[in-house]
């Protein structure tokens, strides 16, 4: 969407001081919950996030058992007051589509072909929303994933890019969300860069979708960094406790 409001000023900085190329601060906790599998809590600028993961555990109803396979359920919720106009609760076309997209990628990771017949439940909910949640929601549910100890190619990150006033820049804020030109969510395997996740708003020249599509995933490596630090301080202490 086109507007007057300016998102970069003539030194180059974002409404929040940001730069082009740098990303919201960002925070992972694991395992806050005690009752889920694995779990997770992100705070990604102003998006607040818990993941819970359930599983392999026996798919029920059993019609939605595969013979080969576990099947993997990402469940994508935004709670009533995580924005300001308050959300209807329940699953929406918005809720869906997310949902979907996470499961299919968070699928390609896991190595489902060990656990036939079987579920595993990611459920993502988000407390707090400022743009960007898929992102963030989809990197708390891999780290939630690997806290459940469920095997996986690599821990799967997601980070978006976008345009505003005309430039590519790092990791839309709401603002930028709303005002800006375009929004490119991308979610990667990150030892390989293999695309797991690709979705666009907006409007983007061949040339600015590379740029951003390269942003991105510089950013998404930056994230991944930080979910690995999070499940080693974690596992670390707990290895320590142990000795
Ligand atoms: N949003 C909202 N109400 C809604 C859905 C979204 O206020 O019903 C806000 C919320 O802050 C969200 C942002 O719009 O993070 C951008 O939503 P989008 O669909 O682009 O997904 P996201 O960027 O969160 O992955």
């Amino acid at each position: 969407m086109k507007s007057d409001i300016k998102l970069i000023d003539k030194e180059g900085k974002r409404l929040d001081g940001r730069k082009r190329d740098e990303l919201r601060p960002i925070k992972i906790e694991v395992g806050p919950l005690y009752r889920a599998d694995g779990s997770c809590y992100i705070e990604w600028g102003g998006n607040k996030i818990l993941a819970a993961v359930y599983g392999p555990r026996e798919a029920l109803p059993r019609h939605i058992q595969h013979p080969l396979r576990a099947v993997v359920n990402a469940r994508y919720n935004m709670a009533s007051f995580s924005v300001e106009d308050r959300k209807r609760p329940g699953p929406d076309r918005r809720s869906t589509e997310i949902s979907k997209v996470i499961s299919e990628a968070l699928e390609y990771v896991i190595l489902t072909e060990q656990f036939p017949r079987a579920m595993i439940d990611i459920n993502i909910e988000v407390l707090d929303a400022e743009a960007g949640t898929r992102c963030a929601g989809l990197t708390a549910a891999a780290v939630a994933l690997a806290d459940a100890g469920i095997p996986m190619r690599d821990i799967p990150v997601a980070c978006a890019a976008g345009k505003i006033d005309g430039q590519v820049v790092l990791d839309l804020g709401k603002e930028e969300d709303n005002f800006g030109e375009a929004d490119l969510p991308v979610a990667i395997a990150p030892r390989t860069d293999e695309i797991i996740l690709l979705q666009m708003d907006g409007h983007l020249t061949v040339k600015e979708f590379d740029e951003a599509i390269e942003l991105a995933i510089k950013g998404a490596h930056v994230v991944s960094e930080l979910q690995k630090k999070a499940l080693l301080a974690k596992y670390a202490v707990a290895k320590e406790v142990k000795q």
